[in-house]
Order: C-alpha cells, then sequence, then structure tokens
C-alpha cells in the first residue's frame, strides 16, 4: 500500500493500488515506477514471459526497426552495462535485453505470467476495478492501466480452407516459442509488412522454395545494419544524454524531425541531395526526417516516391519486378504505410529459389491440405506463414471484455469509432488508463519512447490522484469528443486517408476508417499532457 501519510486513497480492502495489464517496455516501467512510489502493483501477461511483442514474434528475422540506441529505457544505471550487438537488434537480444533489465530491477517477481485479463468491470460502491483472469480468479484494484501494445491481437484473414492445410501455418505474432526450421521447406509468406518482408529475408537462405503472395508493396527503406563493438558502444554511450533528451521534443520520440523546410520550398539540386543525405543514413529518418510537406502534400510526396522508386529500382534485375516492387506510379502516397527496413530483400528475389506471387492479378481462392490455390495455380507447401498483421492498437483492448460504469463494453463504445480524451481515457470507464493506446501518439512513436514520456505521466496521474484522496477519476463526454474531432481534422490535413494502412484500420474489415494513433507527433502531445496536468486535468472529473 502507498504510504497513507501521503495518499489518502480509501482502497484498502483492494487487492492492489493498480493493475497492469502487458509485461512489455511500457508495463514494465509502470511496474517500476510506481513499485518505487510505494504502491501494491502487479503486471499481469498472457504470455510466458517479459518482453511484450518480442516475447511473441519470434519469426526467423524478427528485428527492431529502431535503432538500438533509443530503442531501451533510458535510465542510466540500466545503460551502462547494457550494449547491443547490432546497430538493429533481433528479437533474441532484445529477450536478453529485457533479461537484464530484470536482473537489475527485479520485475519479474511481480509479473504474474501465463495469465490473460478476459474481462473487467467497476464497483462503483468501492471505486475498484474488478479484473478477471483466464485462471477463474478477480482481483480488485483502484487503477486500472492497460499497456496492451500495438500487436494484441494478430489478424487472420478468413480464406476459405484456412484450417484444411495440413502442414505447418502460423502467424507471425503467434510464433512458435521453440522455433521453426525452414531448411529445405517450401515455404509461403503471405503479407509484405514489416514481419512479410523480414520473414522472405531469412527464409530465402534456407527454403528449397519461398513464395512470397503480396497484394501491395512494401516501400521499405535499407536498414544499415551493422555489428556494434564494445568500443563503439562506449563511444556511442557518450551522445546518450543528448539522444534521450531529444525524445521529448520530436514528432516520433527519435533523436531527428521533420526538416524545417518543404520539399516544394527548395531546388530541385537541394531536393535530391537532400533525400540522397538520408538515404544514405539508413534508417527512418528518410521517412519522419523527411522534408515537412512530405506527408501532408501529395506533389511534395510524389518527388519523395520519385527518389524512392529511382532508387529502388536499381536493386532489381527482373524488369517484371521491377513494377511489382517499386512501380512507376505508387499506390499510395509514400509514408502513409509503414516502411520495413529491409537488408537484401529485393536480391532474394535473384535466386532461382524465390518466388513472387501477385495476388491482385491472381487473388488467392483457398487453402487446401497441402498449399494454395490461387485463381490460376495450385502451390503445394511444408509451411505457411500468415503475415498478415494485427487488429492494432485497439484490436488488444476491445479483445478485453471490459464494462463501463453504464453497462457498455468498450468494444461496444469503440464500434462507430475511438473516442479516448488524451489517448488514454473514456468516459463511463473510471480510473482506467491506457499507455502507448488508440488516439495517443503510440503507432508513430519509438515504443520505448511513449513507454517512458507517456507512461511517467501516468505514474505522476496516478500518484497525484492519491495524494489528492481522489477515488475516482473519469474522463467526459464532450473532452473525449472534442479529443476526437481534433484528432479527426489533424488526419484530415495529412495524406494518410488515401492509403489502406492499418494506421487507418484498413486492414480489418468493418474497423472504422480513422486513424489508430494520434497524428500531431509525440512533442506536441507531451505539451497537451502537462497542459492537461497543470490545469487540475482538464477534461477530468475528480471525485
Ligand atoms: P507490447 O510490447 O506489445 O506488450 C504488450 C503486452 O501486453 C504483450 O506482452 C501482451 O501479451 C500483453 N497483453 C495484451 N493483452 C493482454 C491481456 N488481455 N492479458 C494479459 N496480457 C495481455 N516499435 C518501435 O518503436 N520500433 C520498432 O522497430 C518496432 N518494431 C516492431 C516489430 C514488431 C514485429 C512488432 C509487432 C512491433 C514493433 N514495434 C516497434 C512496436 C512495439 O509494439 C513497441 O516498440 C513496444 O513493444 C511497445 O511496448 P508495449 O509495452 O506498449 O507493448
Amino acid at each position: 500500500m502507498a504510504d497513507p501519510a501521503t495518499n489518502g486513497a480509501n482502497t484498502s480492502d483492494a487487492d492492489l493500488d493498480v493493475i497492469v495489464v502487458g509485461a512489455g517496455f511500457a508495463g514494465l516501467y509502470q511496474l517500476r515506477r510506481l513499485r518505487e512510489l510505494g504502491y501494491r502493483v502487479k503486471v499481469i501477461e498472457a504470455g510466458s514471459d517479459i518482453g511484450g511483442i518480442w516475447h511473441w514474434n519470434c519469426y526467423p528475422g524478427a528485428r527492431v526497426d529502431t535503432y538500438g540506441s533509443i530503442y531501451q529505457y533510458s535510465d542510466p544505471e540500466l545503460v551502462k552495462d547494457w550494449d547491443y550487438s547490432e546497430t538493429y537488434p533481433g528479437w533474441d537480444e532484445l529477450r536478453e535485453y529485457f533479461d537484464y533489465v530484470d536482473k537489475k530491477l527485479d520485475l519479474r517477481k511481480d509479473v504474474i505470467l501465463n495469465t490473460r485479463v478476459t474481462g473487467a468491470n467497476f464497483d462503483e460502491d468501492k471505486n475498484v476495478w474488478q479484473v478477471k483472469t483466464d485462471d477463474g480468479k478477480t482481483t480488485t484494484a483502484q487503477f486500472f492501466v492497460l499497456c496492451t501494445g500495438f500487436a494484441a491481437k494478430a489478424h487472420i484473414p478468413d480464406i476459405e480452407g484456412l484450417d484444411s492445410f495440413k502442414g505447418a501455418k502460423h502467424h507471425t505474432g503467434l510464433w512458435p516459442q521453440e522455433g521453426l526450421d525452414f531448411t529445405g521447406k517450401r515455404v509461403a509468406v503471405i503479407g509484405t509488412g514489416s514481419s512479410g518482408v523480414q520473414v522472405v529475408q531469412e527464409a530465402a537462405k534456407t527454403a528449397s522454395e519461398l513464395t512470397l503472395f503480396q497484394r501491395t508493396p512494401n516501400l521499405t527503406l535499407p536498414m544499415g545494419q551493422h555489428t556494434i563493438s564494445k568500443e563503439e558502444s562506449a563511444k556511442l554511450k557518450e551522445d546518450y544524454p543528448r539522444l534521450f533528451a531529444r525524445r521529448a521534443e520530436t514528432f516520433a520520440g527519435f533523436d531527428f524531425d521533420f526538416l524545417d523546410k518543404g520539399a516544394l520550398e527548395v531546388s530541385e539540386q537541394e531536393r535530391y541531395d537532400t533525400y540522397m543525405r538520408l538515404w544514405k543514413e539508413g534508417s527512418f529518418i528518410w521517412w519522419i526526417g523527411t522534408f515537412n510537406d512530405v506527408l501532408f502534400n501529395q506533389e511534395a510526396n510524389d518527388t519523395q516516391y520519385a527518389f524512392w522508386r529511382d532508387e529502388t529500382r536499381k536493386r532489381i534485375s527482373d524488369p517484371v519486378l521491377k513494377e511489382k516492387f517499386a512501380p512507376m506510379t505508387a499506390f499510395h502516397p509514400w509514408g502513409v504505410k509503414r516502411p520495413a527496413l529491409e537488408q537484401g530483400f529485393y536480391e532474394c528475389f535473384d535466386q532461382d529459389n524465390v518466388h513472387l506471387v501477385d495476388i491482385r492479378e491472381t487473388p488467392i481462392e483457398r487453402f487446401t491440405e497441402t498449399g494454395i490455390t490461387t485463381s490460376t495455380d495450385h502451390m503445394d507447401f511444408d509451411i505457411i506463414v500468415l503475415a498478415t498483421g494485427f487488429d492494432s492498437v485497439s484490436g488488444g483492448l476491445m479483445q478485453i471484455d471490459i464494462t463501463g460504469t453504464k453497462g457498455k463494453s468498450l468494444a461496444d463504445k469503440w464500434k462507430e469509432g475511438l473516442r479516448a480524451h488524451i489517448g488514454m481515457a473514456c468516459s463511463d470507464f473510471p480510473n482506467l488508463i491506457f499507455v502507448y493506446g488508440p488516439q495517443s501518439p503510440s503507432a508513430f512513436c519509438n515504443g520505448p519512447s511513449c513507454a517512458e514520456l507517456q507512461g511517467e505521466w501516468v505514474v505522476q496521474f496516478v500518484d497525484d490522484m492519491r495524494k489528492r484522496g481522489v477515488s475516482r477519476v473519469e474522463a467526459t463526454t464532450e473532452a473525449e469528443e472534442s479529443w476526437r474531432e481534433s484528432v479527426l481534422e489533424m488526419t484530415d490535413a495529412t495524406l494518410f486517408p488515401k492509403g489502406n494502412s492499418w494506421y487507418m484500420g484498413a486492414n480489418i474489415p468493418g474497423k472504422p476508417r480513422e486513424l489508430v494513433a494520434y497524428p500531431g507527433g509525440l512533442n506536441d502531445y507531451l505539451a497537451k499532457l502537462k497542459d492537461c496536468a497543470e490545469n487540475n486535468y482538464t477534461g477530468f472529473e475528480l471525485k
């Protein structure tokens, strides 16, 4: 229990002060900080270990697209003894990182593993959440903090005969923990999101035949991967104070930001030189460190696409594949779908064992016991990889049966569109907060940056409520409507609605077409959070 001398809450009969769901970067940050402040807190985690998406996404090639320096907690005590071995570490090294963090902070003892939160309802007499888990238990806490991430609900498309396939068939986000060897196997990969690109690069090395089923090409960027020696790592660390401080000042929680000029404001030569300079850096800088009009103005965007297309086509030898992967006319504006960082993706298709099926031309009709039938062909496979993405951000929350005070579930509330004041709280759902959730920077933000910067606001919010003796705090309907309006308005100013992306919910049949994340940038978002707190939590009712 938090120190009663400083915290006036009346929840002494609740089992816990705070229940956190999810043991990824965000949930573990909550655990650590709330525990430090003296709260009784437990994390409930469906997976068999900590690490969040790096527990589930252990498919061959799974790796982070954010450079490791900024894909970690910023605490100097953690930073000082940790060195990633590559600029862009893989899932296995990220797991080692979480082990390391646990060794330093002793987190696992407060994480309940192998346990899924299935439902929750608010007890209005006691102002506590009753949280139900799949082991049949109910646990109560004053605050319910959901850190379920963006990928807690895998999307498996409704394809005829899906279950009839007798070989191995796995979604990338539900990959078997014991691994799966592609050596000598006929492998199909369905989907060209980041996971699809990553699996292809690995499977091409050992599969006897590898077939990628593509609907829309991924407008990838070169990863610029390299190994990091201990000496190099020590040198990098000298810059970490700047790097970590800079995160809060930028759009996406990185240490770089959009340029302060537009592509249409500069000469053709300057534009080309800038694109080339950023391209050579090899990271998301070419996406979220480019000219500031590219994601807003189609004409500006066309210049970026043309550069991308021309550079990419140089890497593809087959003229048919040039058009499939980097078409002369883009399917959608550049950057409105998440680009994968690739390492040798296009070169894989120079190998005799690697093939592409364009499912716009020859759609998949059904799965059979032995493989996949398209409109023109049947192909046998040993392994089918469903790199088909996620019901992103909101899906993981809506699959939990959370009932609000008016008897409506969260899933019902969001059926017609997302509503979350400051991207964190809903009316009729008191004392419930999301980190890295809908209408917050989440999907547009470096994961650990959100976990810490948004996460710390949540820690202070909980602490402040307890210190003030507030037992019930709830967003107002007006506040969530107004937040929604501002997100929709900002979205309309961008090119994002022109792409059928998971950012827009467009990959899930029936999901409302709207941005799942806050498009104003982390820097702008943090300013709004500060404002909210400083003005006695604008948009919340405190009781
Ligand atoms: P997560 O790491 O997703 O953790 C959420 C946890 O909640 C999971 O362990 C899940 O099991 C648990 N959970 C969910 N629902 C329940 C429930 N009902 N009961 C119990 N437990 C539950 N972000 C970047 O910034 N850069 C990248 O390069 C990058 N690469 C990515 C690659 C992949 C393959 C994926 C899937 C995501 C990637 N992301 C990346 C996004 C990533 O989600 C964030 O970086 C970060 O992991 C978010 O941390 P989190 O703690 O919010 O959520």
